[in-house]
């Protein structure tokens, strides 16, 4: 990639984050204390997308901060992927989250939440042009696959995504981080099974180094 065609992508992707922090289609666009436009290389060969930012990334305005975002951190090295070389974001650039009377919690984004923030998503994915897609949780995979994927059955597999990009779709870390026991050694072994997908994927494609051995992320 060249120097002029990484910069003409930073261009466009700090023109695309103003737009976002000045946007607010919807009602989250009022309660949030900061966008969450997303980070990463915007030559990146993969883009991790999540459902919506929490309480964490609402306060600093970065995706995937926290022991969810640390998660990520060690399943993307798991597979030689740096944070830094990976392009993150959400479906939702907003803090989705709910009144409680006595808090604001976290909650899954809604349909039209979803629908209003589509066109930034689409957006970055024009821009940046990633050769995969990992979705992370049930949300983010329905953007992409439709409202009948089940994120238990159909993990792990390849489908269609827009401009083509191939999508595979995995249990979110915050999932993971809620199981015990057997249960989460049995998510971790079946994300790691989708993070060898992945890998296996991005190295089809003759200029990345042969693959290492790696074991299950810890
Ligand atoms: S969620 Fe997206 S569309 Fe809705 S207000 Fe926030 S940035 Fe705008």
């Amino acid at each position: 990639m060249s120097l002029a065609e990484r910069a003409r992508r930073e261009r466009a992707i700090e023109r695309a984050c103003g737009v976002v922090a000045q946007c607010r289609k919807c009602e989250i666009g009022a309660t949030r204390r900061n966008s969450v436009y997303g980070e990463g290389d915007p030559c990146a060969s993969l883009m991790v997308v999540g459902e919506g930012p929490g309480e964490t990334e609402d306060k600093l305005g970065r995706p995937f901060v926290g022991r969810a975002g640390e998660l990520l951190d060690r399943m993307l090295l798991s597979i030689d992927l740096p944070r830094e070389d990976v392009f993150i974001c959400n479906t939702v650039k907003c803090r989705p989250t709910m009144d409680t009377g006595t808090r604001l919690a976290n909650r899954p984004p809604m349909p039209d939440e979803m629908r209003n923030c589509r066109p930034y998503l689409d957006e970055q994915i024009e821009i940046i042009r990633p050769r995969v897609i990992l979705a992370l949780g049930a949300p983010a995979a329905k953007s992409f696959m439709g409202e009948k994927f089940s994120i238990s059955k159909q993990r792990g597999q390849w489908f269609e995504g827009p401009l083509g990009t191939p999508v595979i779709a995995t249990f979110h870390p915050a999932y993971i981080l809620r199981q015990t026991g057997g249960a989460m050694s049995e998510v971790k072994r079946l994300v790691w099974n989708d993070l060898k997908a992945v890998r296996d994927r991005l190295q089809a494609v003759p200029d990345t180094p042969p693959p290492e051995q790696h074991t299950l992320f810890e």
